[in-house]
């Protein structure tokens, strides 16, 4: 991607480096195998979903003390402020979108970067489980230790692929404020949750906010010739799999398997594909549409 000269979002709250006494964190084993998933899953290997890996570890997490206010690294901080930069992007799209389509004023959320864990309107937040958006707080929650693992994996044609994981997180907050998500997480909890009408609520909501993403590129690249469209297939075939928001299901008590919450790749792909080619939010019609046409 190509952010030269993009102004950074100041939504931003910067925990890094904060100490919270003990911390969970992983150990050196768990990692390891963390970053080959990664790896295997941006390759297109299987199906297997972080999110149920990360469950099978937690025994394997360890108690470890965090340093006292640690000094950033270079790359830590460049991956900030390109996340701002992202951040920023979505706000000048979503306040623009909002205005045409008269949804009131689009009140932009909070991007946090932690680590290894936080306190969240939603409970506790543990890096181990990716990236998500709180409702209760409105803020996105990011260990960018995720994000180096990604670009480690991917070197830079990775850029987009976690640009559209805060782009995805994002589009749960417009769910958010357009009054859906709120909508969908009542109807699952009176289908019951982890019932197969509950789940398919979970795929609309995932697919929607693939789609806002999508929508979000549309504009971005629009506006600051930003995407670079040999890149796109790969990232977005990565970041659909790995950037996932499992942490605010599970916090709302609506967690469920991966494999029944998040649609197909080919889905996700699809609508992913269509805001990016429409840049029009009203054929985000994952809603609309019967189950077996999504
Ligand atoms: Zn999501």
């Amino acid at each position: 991607m190509d952010l030269e000269g993009r102004r950074q979002s100041t939504n931003v709250e910067d925990r890094r480096g904060m100490s919270s006494g003990a911390k969970l964190g992983l150990g050196g084993g768990a990692t390891g195998i963390i970053m080959m998933l990664l790896l295997m899953m941006c390759q297109g290997g299987g199906g297997l979903d972080l999110g149920s890996v990360m469950g099978q570890l937690g025994g394997n997490m360890v108690q470890t003390q965090s340093g006292e206010g640690r000094e950033l690294t270079e790359q830590e901080q460049e991956l900030a402020t390109f996340s701002a930069q992202i951040l920023a992007g979505t706000e000048d799209v979503w306040t623009e979108i909002f205005r045409q389509k008269g949804w009131g004023q689009y009140t932009p959320p909070t991007l946090v970067f932690y680590d290894t864990q936080t306190q969240t309107g939603c409970g506790t937040g543990q890096s181990a489980m990716g990236p998500f958006y709180c409702s209760a707080d409105q803020k996105l929650y990011i260990d960018l230790s995720f994000f180096q693992t990604m670009r480690q994996q991917l070197g830079a044609d990775g850029d987009f692929a976690y640009a559209f994981v805060i782009a995805h997180e994002v589009g749960h907050h417009v769910e958010y404020l357009t009054g859906r998500l709120g909508k969908a997480h009542q109807q699952m909890s009176q289908y019951g949750q982890n019932s197969p009408r509950a789940n398919e609520v979970s795929v609309r909501l995932e697919l929607l906010a693939d789609f806002y993403a999508g929508v979000w590129a549309h504009h971005d690249n629009a506006r600051f010739k930003s995407l670079q469209p040999g890149d796109l297939e790969e990232a977005i075939d990565c970041a659909q799999k790995i950037g996932d928001d499992w942490l605010q299901r599970k916090a709302q008590g609506s967690a469920v398997p991966e494999t029944f919450t998040h649609g197909t790749s080919q889905q996700r792909m699809r609508w992913l594909k269509l805001g990016y080619q429409t840049g029009d939010v009203s054929e985000g019609r994952t809603f609309d549409l019967p189950y077996n046409q999504l």
